[in-house]
């Protein structure tokens, strides 16, 4: 029997830096990176019982429903069981995503004897998210980003990776932008009352260098996993 996983969440609105973190620190945490994104599609160009029924909400332009999502997300953890038995546990980027799904991943996580034993959430002030995120352009044709500003391609237009054209999205003006913060930040409220009511919320600040908040979250961590 494999020892019992200890997990940890990272969440944060778009901009925060929150996949790079999460790619930065798993690693020198002994977890593994599982963001949901990048689950789903490597679901969606698989075959077999469970990605025929994500693809049936897909083509019909429908959300996952939460079970759904939980049980893609059990998959995985299955999946890393037996590929590396000694595995320390996962951090989970892009999940939960409100109170209900934080309920539901509990109930899983209970049921196979884990625990959860911290959500770092990453707080960016709101006009530096606008900033970065109306900055923002993205490779129509890899899906590539860069940021106007802090990270343009090496040709202007040009896509440093495959050449592709590099635009920005007409849903990143300020506008758009601010609505869906306004959005995140009122399905996000009850999900951080949840974790920080049971002691777990460790709020990072997420409006500084990148190494800087990579250190922050290393050390608000090792105690929490006996590093
Ligand atoms: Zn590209």
């Amino acid at each position: 029997m494999a020892s019992k996983r200890t997990h940890v969440l990272i969440i944060g609105p778009q901009g925060s830096g929150k996949g790079t973190q999460a790619a930065l620190v798993a690693p020198r945490l002994g977890l593994v990176h599982v963001a949901t994104g990048d689950l789903f599609r490597a679901l969606m160009a698989s075959e077999g019982a469970l990605a025929r029924e994500v693809r049936s909400y897909y083509e019909r332009g429908a959300l996952v429903p939460d079970d759904l999502t939980v049980r893609v997300l059990l998959s995985r953890l299955e999946e890393l069981d037996r590929c590396d038995p000694d595995y320390r546990g996962v951090l989970l980027d892009g999940f939960p995503r409100n109170r209900a799904q934080a309920e539901a991943l509990d109930a899983v996580l209970r049921e196979r004897g884990d625990e959860l034993v911290a959500a770092i959430h990453l707080v960016v002030p709101r006009d530096v998210l606008i900033e970065r995120l109306s900055g923002r352009l993205v490779c129509q044709q890899c899906g590539a980003t860069y940021h106007r500003t802090f990270n343009p391609p090496r040709q202007p237009g040009i896509c440093d990776r495959c050449g592709g054209p590099v635009i920005q999205r007409s849903d990143d003006t300020p506008e758009a932008i601010a609505r869906r913060l306004d959005i995140y930040e009122e399905q996000t409220a009850p999900l951080l009352d949840y974790y920080r009511q049971r002691g777990l919320l460790i709020d990072i600040v997420g409006d500084r260098p990148i190494d800087e908040v990579s250190r922050a979250i290393l050390a608000a961590l090792a105690p929490r996993l006996g590093a």
